[in-house]
């Protein structure tokens, strides 16, 4: 998708990015990460895809970066079909299905070393005619040239394989290589995973990843380090902190010159100085912050952190990539629709002043689309029931571990607060009549959803007929009830409510069990890199796991669970209370009422009336700013609003 990168990118550089980088790009079709969402440089015909984006970087004065990637024995080939290779056919190994090789790895023979380091000099060559400034030699994280750091895959007898120093010995041939091919007028950077070698003894130093630092030193440019481990790298707020690399990375400094690059969901910026002034990092690295604000740097320059929209660590955006899709992203509605909607993260066309719009609820959905309704220049007014605005996120974010999801809801009201156009009720339970007699131009709908105490089976059959009495949904927890224990808590959501749910319940006190008919529990959470994570929570905190069974009754303190693969087999919970986490069912009785009558709409003046949000559809609280800023976008703008381009193959010539 060269457009949507280029724009993606070109974004971030006007941002204040002083260097933009592309994700792995492959050098070679012996390393192919198919389906996932990679980019190549595997013949000439690929350079003009990346200069697109290299030109779009560089038109806001900053530097490209291209991350040359071969993974050796830990990617798919599914694609190329080319056989694995990797330092002596062993390959790092995943439970995880979608990362499970059906086939093994070769070893590699000193022509396949040849030519290994061939192919990064000639996509070294390539990305220098793409334009770019930075070319990436990636030794970490399982793919190729680290495998050769590893002594438990290096099993090589030949100078490649046995001491550290023929270890490091490719990597360092690689660097060197492309500093011959290129090295005149582009940076050699090496991205170098160190967790894992930090805890094998060095010879000299206190630890093998020690050693590899002051061996290399000042051989590559720049040293950009990160955990050798997506999963950890990649940790959601639910389960760590920000700038939580740094015991990985604060050894560095101290063994080059070169300057140290690393990343940490960086959100503060006292801590980005923080790590800067205290020698653990040169230089700030960021996807997700990146990602929730292009304009973090440009905002930190100008004396406007108030007005960052932090990263939420919900790493919804981690799971796109997991999609095949653009990155996607909680806290930024514009993330990946740059190009294909021109969708701008900071700039919005205006409005008319004259034109008013009434907003009924104030979730995710509601304070987005009334902050960018108000941004735009509208007259708005954002009606929400309750005292306390956020909705759904005001809820959810006291939840364990959840408590940064408040940004959703801080960094829009705390600019709400700002705009003279917008006035917002609180306690103001709106009725269709209030709507008509309120008498706006349009009238938007946010009223949000509930949890169902519905049972759907396995098979999406209803099951009906449970005992009225101790039984609970999210929102009743959330709203401050306490199960009597032992709880079974029956998740057929499979995202992150069920777990959190059981959690804060256990904390409480109380015994809990989580049954689902999925075969993990909060099964989705595998696209956000939380599933490692969840399961070890349960474990820790000694919450049963009945897995692969649903729910065929409840009563008399017992929970009757049917395993999903043989009917008969049944077995018994003791179960004084029952949480069902499963569907949600819209609160769209305001929207229904106004939208049984339209000519009481039209009698009053009002153009329009949109459902939007979970009010709509039901779905994470990216789909519900998503939806309430894409309606703000589009409410002047009619069906043109609903365009987009989408990518076609993208022909060089
Ligand atoms: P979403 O995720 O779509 O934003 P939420 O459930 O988070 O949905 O938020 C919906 C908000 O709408 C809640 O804060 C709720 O109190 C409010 N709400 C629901 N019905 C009404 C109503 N009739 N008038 C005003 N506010 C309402
Ligand atoms: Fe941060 Fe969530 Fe956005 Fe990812 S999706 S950048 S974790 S707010």
């Amino acid at each position: 998708m060269p457009h949507t990168r280029a724009g993606m990118r070109e974004v971030r550089a006007e941002g204040g990015w002083g260097v933009v980088n592309t994700g792995y790009c492959s050098i070679h079709p012996s390393s192919d990460d198919a389906p996932l969402p990679y980019c190549r440089l595997w013949n000439d015909d690929d350079i003009p895809v990346h200069a697109l984006m290299v030109n779009a970087v560089h038109r806001h004065g900053s530097l490209a970066g291209v991350e040359l990637w071969h993974g050796g024995g830990g990617t798919g080939n599914k694609f190329s079909r080319q056989p694995l290779m990797s330092v002596s056919g062993i390959s790092g190994g995943s439970t995880y299905p979608g990362w499970i090789n059906l086939s093994q790895s070769r070893a590699m023979d000193k022509k396949d070393i040849r030519e290994f380091r061939q192919w990064h000099v000639d996509a070294a060559i390539r990305a220098k005619s793409a334009g770019f400034d930075i070319v990436y030699v990636y030794a970490g994280m399982n793919f190729g040239p680290y495998q050769f750091l590893l002594p438990w895959l290096n099993k090589r007898s030949d100078e490649y394989g046995g001491s550290l120093e023929n270890r490091v010995r490719l990597t360092r041939e690689i660097i060197e290589d492309m500093k011959d091919a290129v090295g005149n007028s582009c940076a050699i950077a090496l991205r170098f995973s160190t967790d894992e070698l930090l805890q094998i003894p060095g010879e000299n130093l206190q630890s093998e990843a020690h050693e590899i630092v002051s061996m290399l030193s000042d051989v590559p440019d720049l040293w950009d380090l990160k955990s050798s481990d997506w999963v950890t790298e990649t940790t959601s707020a639910r389960f760590g902190e920000q700038g939580a690399q740094e015991p990985w990375v604060n050894f560095a400094k101290s063994l080059t010159s070169k300057p140290v690059v690393g990343v940490g969901r960086f959100t503060s910026p006292d801590m980005m100085i923080s790590q800067i002034k205290r020698g653990v990092l040169d230089l700030i690295g960021a996807a997700r912050p990146s990602i929730a604000d292009p304009f973090l740097p440009r905002k930190i320059d100008e004396g406007r952190e108030d007005e960052i929209r932090e990263c939420i660590g919900c790493n919804i955006c981690v799971s796109g990539y997991h999609d095949c899709v653009p990155v996607r992203c909680t806290q930024n509605p514009t993330m990946g629709e740059e190009w294909r909607r021109g969708w701008h993260p900071e700039r919005m066309p205006s409005g008319d002043s004259a034109t008013n719009v009434l907003v009924v609820g104030a979730g995710p959905a509601g304070l987005e689309c009334a902050r960018a309704l108000g941004q735009r220049g509208f007259a708005v007014t954002l009606a929400e029931a309750r005292e306390k605005l956020g909705g759904r996120v005001s809820l959810e974010t006291t939840l364990p571990g959840l408590a940064t999801w408040a940004r959703v809801r801080d960094y829009r009201t705390n600019l709400l607060k700002t705009m003279d156009n917008v006035d917002i009720y609180r306690g103001n339970r709106v009725s269709a009549d209030d709507v008509v007699e309120f008498g706006c131009d349009h009238a938007v709908i946010a009223t949000g959803a509930k949890w169902a105490r519905d049972i759907l089976s396995a098979e999406g059959y209803p099951v009906a007929g449970f005992a009225e009495g101790a039984i609970y949904t999210p929102d009743d927890i959330l709203a401050g009830a306490k199960p009597e224990g032992p709880v079974l808590v029956y998740d057929f959501d499979h995202c992150y409510m069920g777990s959190c749910i059981a959690e804060l319940i256990r904390r409480d006190g109380q015994e809990v069990a989580i049954a689902t008919p999925a075969n993990a529990v909060a099964t989705w959470t595998f696209m956000n890199n939380d599933l490692h994570y969840v399961r070890r929570r349960m474990i820790d905190l000694g919450i049963a796991v009945e897995l692969e069974h649903r729910l065929i009754d409840f009563g008399n303190g017992l929970a009757d669970l049917a395993s999903i693969h043989r009917d008969a087999d049944v077995k018994s919970l003791p179960a004084a209370s029952l949480v069902i986490v499963g569907v949600r069912k819209v609160n769209d009785e305001l929207f229904a009422d106004l939208d049984s009558d339209s000519d009481r709409l039209s009698n009053a003046n009002i153009k329009s009336m949109r459902c939007i949000g979970d009010c709509r559809a039901p779905g994470t609280i990216a789909h519900a700013v998503y939806s309430g800023h894409e309606w703000a976008r589009s409410v002047d703008q009619g069906e043109s609003a609903e365009a987009m381009l989408w990518e076609r193959p993208y022909l060089a010539n």
